[in-house]
C-alpha cells in the first residue's frame, strides 16, 4: 500500500468517524434545544403539576370561600328578626309583616302597666317580671307605660305625632317599621313619681339609677343614652329599655360601646 492509498484510506475512517460523531451529537443537540425552549418544557411539567395541584387547589380555595365562611357569614343573618341582636335604627326597618310568635301579657306575670294589656315576648317578659320584682323589694316602682307595638299601632302613633309635631315627630317617635317596640323586646318605664307620663325627668328619679345599676342582670339595657343621639339618631330616653339577653347586655356594659354600637359591631340585620 502507497503512501498515498494510507491517506487516502485514513482521510475516509476521519470522515466516517466525524460522521458518526455527527449521528450520535443530534440527540443531545435535539434535548439541549427543546430544553432551553419554555414552551417545550410546559407539556412535561404540566401533567406532574396537574396531578398534585388540581385535586388540591379548588378544595382549598372553595373551603373558606364558598363553604364555611360565607355560610357561617349567612347564619346569623338567617336567625332574622326573632334574634336578640337584631339591628333596627334609623337605617334598618322591620318588615310591615314582621311580629313576633311568642308574645305574653304581662299582666299575667303580675307587672304593672298602664291601659288595658301589654304584650312582651316570652324570655324578656320573664325577665322583666324578675326585674319588676327586684326593684320593688329595693323600694322602687316600675310600672310599663308601653311594650310591643305592631306596624299598624306605630303608623297610627307615628301618624298622631306627626299632626301635632311635624319633623318634630321623629326626635323622640320612630317611623313604623324603625321602632324597636315592634320587635317585642322594648319597653318604655313609668311610675307615681313623674306621674305616670313617659318623660325625660324620670332619668332623674332613684329608680332610673337602679335601673342603671341593675337593668344588665335581667337582659335589659338602656337603648337611647344621655349623649348618644348622633349615634342612635335618638336623644336620651331614660324610660325606654330593650331585652337583649343577660349576656349580651353584660357585654355591651363591659364594652362601653352601648346598644347601638355593639349592634353595629356585631349584630344581625333585619332579613326576615
Ligand atoms: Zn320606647
Amino acid at each position: 500500500m502507497g503512501l498515498t492509498e494510507r491517506v487516502r484510506r485514513l482521510r475516509h475512517r476521519a470522515e466516517l468517524l466525524a460522521a458518526i460523531l455527527v449521528l450520535l451529537s443530534i440527540p443531545v443537540l435535539w434535548s439541549l434545544f427543546h430544553q432551553t425552549d419554555p414552551a417545550a418544557v410546559r407539556p412535561v411539567a404540566r401533567p406532574v403539576t396537574q396531578a398534585r395541584v388540581l385535586p388540591q387547589a379548588p378544595a382549598a380555595a372553595q373551603t373558606p370561600l364558598d363553604g364555611t365562611v360565607e355560610a357561617d357569614r349567612e347564619k346569623p343573618r338567617a336567625g332574622g328578626c326573632d334574634d336578640p341582636k337584631i339591628l333596627v335604627d334609623r337605617a334598618h326597618a322591620l318588615p310591615a309583616d314582621y311580629a313576633p310568635d311568642d308574645l305574653v301579657s304581662l299582666p299575667g306575670l303580675g307587672v304593672p302597666i298602664l291601659g288595658q294589656d301589654a304584650l312582651l315576648r316570652r324570655e324578656a317578659a320573664g325577665n322583666l317580671e324578675r326585674l319588676v320584682a327586684s326593684a320593688a323589694a329595693a323600694g322602687e316602682e316600675l310600672t310599663v307605660a308601653s311594650a310591643y307595638r305592631s306596624y299598624t299601632d306605630q303608623r297610627a302613633s307615628y301618624a298622631r305625632l306627626v299632626s301635632i309635631y311635624g319633623k318634630g315627630a321623629d326626635k323622640t317617635s320612630a317611623p313604623p317599621g324603625h321602632s324597636q317596640h315592634q320587635l317585642g323586646t322594648a319597653v318604655d318605664f313609668t311610675n307615681a313619681a313623674v306621674g305616670y307620663q313617659v318623660r325625660r325627668s324620670f332619668g332623674r328619679t332613684g329608680t332610673a339609677q337602679w335601673l342603671t345599676l341593675h337593668a344588665h342582670e335581667y337582659g335589659f339595657v338602656m337603648a337611647y343614652p344621655l349623649g348618644g343621639e348622633t349615634k342612635t339618631g335618638y336623644g336620651w330616653e331614660p324610660w325606654h329599655y330593650r331585652y337583649v339577653g343577660t349576656d349580651n347586655a353584660r357585654r355591651i356594659r363591659e364594652s362601653k360601646l352601648g346598644l347601638q354600637g355593639f349592634l353595629l359591631r356585631e349584630g344581625v340585620l333585619p332579613r326576615c
